[in-house]
C-alpha cells in the first residue's frame, strides 16, 4: 500500500472522530448555575442553552421526606451538599457519608416571569443518578426511575435517563428529589440536572440517540457481513472473531449514553443491564485481544496474552453471579487491570510492529483514539466531571480500525493467493513450451538418427574403394533372388568375375593405378548391369565380381556374360604384364539355375565359382557356363 493511502486512511479515521466529538451533533451548550443554600435563581431560559442545576441544595441523609413533610422534619436533619456530587466521602453535620443510603435534597428555583413566557415549554433532563429516584416539583410528582426504598429489598434500580416536560410558575418553586441507593458502590448524584428549553433539551437527546442507533446499526451491518464471511471460510478465525467484535460492541451501545435499550423496553432492569454492560466490555475486549493475538500472532509475548485470557475467565462468573455492590466495588480494580493491559498492548505494538505494514499506523490511531477518550471517561466518572461520556465514540473508531486491518489481512492473502495463481499459470505455461520443444527435439534428433542408420546402412552395404553394393549386400540380395525366383518358378543366374593376371598389373603399375582400374571397371559394369531389370552386381572381394539375373534362360546368360567380358575388354585398359593379352581382360564363371527352396543359395554361387575356375584354367578370357 502507499503512503499516500495510508495517510489517507488515518486521517478519515481522526476526522470522523473529530467529526463525531466536537459536532453540535451530540453537544449540549451548558450554563454552571450556582444555588447557595438551596437557592437558585435563573434570569433567563434561551433557546438553545440548558442550566447546569449545580451548588448548595438542602439534604437530608437517611430520610425520604415528601414535598408535603417538610414542616415537620427538624431542621437540625438538614445540612447542604453540593451538587452533582456522589455521596461517598462527603461530610454531613460533621460525619462522613458511605455509599449506600437514602437522602432526600431540596432547592428552591426563581424563575423570571418572561423566561416562562418566551419558551414554548420548559424541562428538565435528568442523568444517572445511582440507583432509583423520585423528583417532584411543587409537591408534584414529575419524574420516577426505579423504586426508591429504605432496604435494598425494597429498591429497585433503574437507569433510564429523560428529559421530562415540567410546567414551573414564576416566583419561586419548590424542587424535591429523592434518592436511594442499596445497590451500587456508588450513590448520589453523578452528572449536573439541567434546565432548559424542552425542544432544545429534546433535540439533544434524539441527536444522541440517533448517533447511538447510527453507531449500533454500522455495527450490525459489518457484523451481518462478516459473518457471511465467515460461513464461506469457516478456518478464518479472525473474521469470527470481528463478528463478535461487531455485536458486543452494537450491544454496549446500545446500554451506554442515552441507553436505548432502556427506552425501547421500559420496565428493564438496570442490574441486568449493570451486568450486561460489564459483561459486554470484558467479552469485547478479550475477543478483541484474540483478534489481535490470532492476527499478529508474533507481535505480543504470548504470557501476558495468556494471563489476561486467564483473568477474563476469571473475571467472567464474578461479573454475572457477583451481588451488585461487591462487583460495583470490584470494577475499579478490574478496570485498572484492563488499563494496564491496554497499555502493555499499545507499547507492545510500538515497540514490535513491522512499520512497512500500514496495519501499524491504522491499530495505532484506532488504540491512541479509543485510549485517550477511554481515559477521558475514567477520570470524568472518578472525579464526578459534568461531560458527556466519550469512549462510545473510540470504541466505534477502534472498530473501524480492527475492521480496517482484517480487510487488509483478507486484501494480502488474496493477493498471496493471485499470486500463486498467476505463477502457476506461468511455471504451467513454461511446462508446455518445453515439453512442446522437446516433443520437436526428439523428432528432429529422431530423424537425423534415421538419416544417419540410413547413411550407415548404406555404408555397410557398400564397398569402400568403388562405391558399388559389397559382399553383405550380395548375400542379402542373393538370399532375396532366390526366394523370389523359387516363389514365382523362375530362373535365377549367377555370373561370376574375375580379373586375368591382376597380381601383375598391381605389382608393376603400382596400387594407386590398379585401385583406379578396379574403380574404372566397377562403375562401368554397375552402370551397364543397372540398365536391366531384375538385375544385381556387387563387388565380391578383391578384384571379384558377381552379378545376378532373373528370369534369364541359359543362352540368355551366357550371352549377358559374354557382352559383359567383351565390354571391359573395350575398355582397352593397357596391362602390359598380363599373359594372354596387352589389355585388362575378365574370366567369367556362369550359372542359370530354377531356383527351389530344397537347394542353397550359397552353393550355386560356389557352383559359379567353379564355373569361373573353368574358364581360368580354360585360358582366361572367356565365359565358361554351366547349367542346366
Ligand atoms: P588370375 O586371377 O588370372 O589367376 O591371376 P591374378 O593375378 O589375378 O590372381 P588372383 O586373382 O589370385 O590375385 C588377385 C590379385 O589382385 C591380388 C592382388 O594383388 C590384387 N588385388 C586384389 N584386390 C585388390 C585391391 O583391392 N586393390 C589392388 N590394388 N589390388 C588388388
Ligand atoms: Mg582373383
Ligand atoms: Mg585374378
Amino acid at each position: 500500500m502507499r503512503k499516500g493511502k495510508l495517510i489517507i486512511s488515518i486521517g478519515i479515521l481522526a476526522v470522523i472522530t473529530l467529526l463525531l466529538l466536537t459536532s453540535s451533533f451530540i453537544k449540549i451548550d451548558v450554563e454552571q448555575g450556582n444555588a447557595q443554600k438551596g437557592k437558585i435563581s435563573i434570569d433567563r431560559i434561551e433557546n438553545n442553552r440548558a442550566i447546569a442545576l449545580k451548588g448548595e441544595w438542602e439534604f437530608y441523609w437517611n430520610q425520604l421526606v415528601d414535598p408535603s413533610e417538610f414542616n415537620q422534619i427538624e431542621e437540625e436533619t438538614m445540612d447542604y451538599l453540593t451538587v452533582p456530587q456522589l455521596w461517598k466521602g462527603q461530610t454531613y453535620r460533621g460525619s462522613s457519608l458511605g455509599e449506600t443510603g437514602a437522602a432526600t435534597y431540596r432547592f428552591f428555583l426563581t424563575i423570571d416571569n418572561s423566561s416562562i413566557e418566551d419558551n414554548q415549554g420548559i424541562a428538565i433532563k435528568m442523568p444517572f443518578v445511582y440507583s432509583a429516584y423520585k423528583l417532584w416539583l411543587n409537591g408534584e410528582l414529575v419524574s420516577t426511575n426505579g423504586e426508591i426504598g429504605l432496604n435494598k429489598a425494597e429498591e429497585i434500580v433503574q437507569r433510564r435517563p429523560e428529559v421530562i416536560r415540567i410546567f414551573p410558575r414564576s416566583g419561586t418553586n419548590e424542587l424535591v428529589l429523592q434518592i436511594t441507593n442499596h445497590h451500587f458502590y456508588r450513590g448520589g448524584i453523578s452528572k449536573s440536572i439541567l434546565l432548559g428549553n424542552l425542544e432544545y433539551l429534546s433535540s439533544t437527546r434524539e441527536k444522541q440517540i440517533a448517533l447511538d442507533i447510527f453507531m449500533a446499526g454500522s455495527f450490525f451491518i459489518s457484523g451481518i457481513f462478516f459473518l457471511l464471511l465467515y460461513f464461506m471460510r469457516k478456518d478464518e478465525n479472525i473474521i469470527l472473531y470481528f463478528t463478535c467484535i461487531c455485536f458486543i460492541f452494537l450491544s454496549r451501545t446500545l446500554l451506554t449514553n442515552e441507553i436505548y435499550l432502556a427506552q425501547v423496553l421500559k420496565d428493564f432492569n438496570w442490574e441486568i443491564g449493570n451486568r450486561m454492560e460489564a459483561g459486554f466490555s470484558y467479552i469485547g475486549i478479550s475477543v478483541v485481544l484474540l483478534f489481535l493475538g490470532d492476527l499478529y500472532k508474533n507481535y505480543f509475548t504470548v504470557k501476558y496474552t495468556k494471563a489476561w485470557k486467564i483473568f477474563i475467565i476469571i473475571m467472567l462468573p464474578l461479573i454475572i453471579f457477583l451481588p451488585h455492590k461487591a462487583y460495583d466495588s470490584v470494577i475499579i480494580y478490574v478496570n485498572a487491570i484492563q488499563t494496564i493491559y491496554a497499555i502493555y498492548l499499545f507499547i507492545a505494538l510500538i515497540k514490535n510492529f513491522d512499520r512497512s505494514l500500514p496495519d501499524f499506523y491504522v491499530l495505532l490511531t484506532g488504540k491512541i483514539i479509543v485510549f485517550i477518550l477511554a481515559i477521558h471517561d475514567i477520570i470524568i466518572t472518578y472525579l464526578v466531571i459534568d461531560v458527556t461520556y466519550k469512549v462510545q465514540i473510540g470504541m466505534y473508531i477502534y472498530v473501524i480500525s480492527l475492521g480496517y486491518v482484517l480487510i487488509l489481512y483478507l486484501y494480502r492473502e488474496f493477493e498471496k493467493v493471485e499470486k500463486l495463481v498467476v505463477e502457476n499459470d506461468k511455471m504451467f505455461q513454461e511446462l508446455c513450451e518445453m515439453n512442446e520443444d522437446l516433443e520437436k527435439l526428439v523428432e528432429k534428433r529422431t530423424e537425423e538418427l534415421e538419416d544417419t542408420n540410413r547413411r550407415l546402412y548404406e555404408l555397410s552395404m557398400q564397398d569402400g574403394l568403388t562405391g558399388i553394393p559389397n559382399r553383405l549386400q550380395l548375400d542379402d540380395k542373393l538370399e532375396y533372388y532366390w526366394q523370389y525366383a523359387a516363389e514365382k518358378g523362375l530362373r535365377l543366374s549367377i555370373l561370376f568375375f574375375d580379373i586375368d593376371f591382376f597380381k601383375n598389373y598391381n605389382d608393376n603399375y603400382g596400387h594407386i593405378k590398379a585401385d583406379e582400374a578396379l574403380q574404372q571397371i566397377a562403375s562401368f559394369l554397375y552402370r551397364r548391369v543397372k540398365k536391366d531389370r531384375d538385375a544385381f552386381i556387387a563387388r565380391y572381394g578383391g578384384e571379384e565380381f558377381v552379378v545376378l539375373y532373373l528370369d534369364k534362360d541359359m543362352q540368355e546368360t551366357y550371352e549377358i556374360a559374354e557382352e559383359l567380358r567383351v565390354l571391359v575388354k573395350e575398355m582397352k585398359i593397357p596391362h602390359e604384364f598380363s599373359l594372354i593379352a596387352d589389355i585388362i581382360t575378365i574370366s567369367v564363371g556362369a550359372i542359370s539355375t530354377m531356383a527351389d527352396t530344397k537347394n542353397k543359395a550359397t552353393d550355386v554361387l560356389n557352383e559359379a565359382d567353379q564355373a569361373l575356375y573353368k574358364a581360368k584354367q580354360g585360358g582366361r578370357d572367356r565365359t565358361y557356363m554351366e547349367g542346366n
